[in-house]
């Protein structure tokens, strides 16, 4: 995404992809808010929507008191970025790659970079074949193989967030009212929480998450999602009457904070500055809005030589994390949902401070819960109850 801003506005673009298109990746569930820079790029809505299911917004259903609560996006501000989407990864991928050629961008794939030397006067990138390139720039859009925070030692492990996610494909999940389609539906339990998000083609991504505590250690992937969804009854039915398309996977650890973003002739964008568990579906948000915010401080350094571009796109994304980061910290340490999700007579503007969030409009100063975050954040102790 970085490279298709950056061809439009004239630079020269290589991006070199480890893999080969198109591949499989996990997160299919997209905000509101990523939409508007999904048309900058070219891709507009009415494109994608011809292609992937409508996600109308997020519904949590409280396992152990059994009531669910819905957030809808159709009460944002911005109607016209409704509804948003849920996409098969491997093939939304691909047209980003796509569109990266049509922009101008020269991909190589099945070419994975294995060196970076960004210090001396020759700045180049070293393959694994051997072969090298040049640049004035560069990108790390590695994702979670995090290359220049691994290496540079800036990247640090959130604990206590989710610890390992296991999941897989069904196709032929029955209907039932606490899972409507145009919804992604989370499954909230102690220790973890589920996730159902339907993709177009009647297939159904479900997923669970497991705080460290909760995973039994020795178990299979598949036995450690059968345990947990055999203590919710009527998904478990539903379950085994789908059939699973493909072997289950499984991902741990992947919740890190990068401490630095930038620096002399680089910049991190998406996973490779930071991920956080998935509850919220924030990770291609904010993939999506570094890419905008990169390439704003990239032409601003190299057209114009404005040396605070950088620092600039730095805090920028540091603030976006952060507010996700202390929505997804009250998820697991401060009863989120039974508080504030389902807060008796919840006051309408904190209702929609929350869809606000939810629909990943996260920069808005405006939102008294990004506020309160922002001074719980600071005090440490404040109760979400007491928005
Ligand atoms: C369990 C789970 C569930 C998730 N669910 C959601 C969701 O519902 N919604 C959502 O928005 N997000 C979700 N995410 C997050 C989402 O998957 C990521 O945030 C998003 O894919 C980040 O995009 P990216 O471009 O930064 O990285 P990626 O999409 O991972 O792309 C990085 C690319 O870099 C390539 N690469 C890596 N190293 C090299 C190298 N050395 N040389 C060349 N190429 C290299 C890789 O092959 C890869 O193609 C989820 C994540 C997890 C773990």
């Amino acid at each position: 995404m970085t490279g298709i801003l950056l061809a439009r506005q004239g630079l020269t673009v290589r991006i070199f992809e480890r893999q080969c298109h198109p591949r499989h990746h996990i997160g299919e569930s997209l905000l509101p808010a990523t939409f508007p820079i999904l048309a900058k790029a070219g891709i507009s809505h009415e494109e994608l929507a011809s292609r992937y299911q409508p996600k109308f917004g997020a519904r949590f259903y409280d396992t152990q008191m059994d009531r669910i609560t819905t957030f809808g996006f159709e009460s944002h501000n911005t109607p016209a970025s409704t509804p948003s989407l849920q996409v098969l990864r491997e093939d939304f991928d691909s047209l980003l790659v796509e569109r990266a050629c049509t922009a101008g961008c020269l991909v190589q794939e099945n070419a994975e970079v294995t060196q970076v030397d960004y210090k001396s006067a020759s700045r180049h990138l070293t393959l694994t074949d051997g072969s090298s390139c040049g640049f004035n720039f560069v990108v790390d859009a590695t994702g979670q193989s995090c290359m220049f925070a691994r290496k540079r030692g800036t990247r640090q492990l959130v604990d206590g967030f989710g610890h390992v996610a296991v999941y897989n494909y069904f196709v032929d999940l029955p209907p039932h009212d606490q899972h409507d389609p145009r919804y992604i539906t989370m499954y909230v339990f102690d220790g973890g929480w589920v996730w159902l998000i339907p993709l177009a083609g009647g297939v159904t991504s479900v997923g669970v998450v497991l705080s460290r505590r909760c995973v039994v250690p020795g178990q299979t992937a598949q036995d450690q999602f059968d345990r947990v969804t055999a203590t919710m009854p009527r998904l478990h039915r539903r379950l085994q009457a789908a059939k699973a398309t493909a072997p289950f996977r499984t991902i741990a650890d992947y919740s890190y904070r990068v401490t630095e973003k930038h620096g002399d002739h680089f910049l991190l964008v998406g996973d490779a500055a930071g991920f956080l568990d998935p509850i919220f579906s924030s990770g291609v948000h904010l993939a999506i809005s570094s890419a905008d915010a990169a390439a704003d401080a990239i032409v601003q350094t190299l057209k114009h030589n404005n040396p605070s571009a950088l620092p600039q796109y730095d805090a920028y994304m540091r603030r976006g994390f952060a507010v996700f980061e202390r929505f997804v910290d009250w998820f697991y340490h401060r009863h989120l949902v039974r508080d504030l999700f389902f807060m008796p007579n919840q006051p309408a503007n904190i209702r929609q401070a929350i869809v606000d969030i939810l629909a990943g409009y996260v920069w808005d100063l405006n939102n008294p819960l990004i506020k309160t975050l922002e001074t719980s954040h600071q005090a440490g102790k404040t109760q979400c109850a007491t928005v």
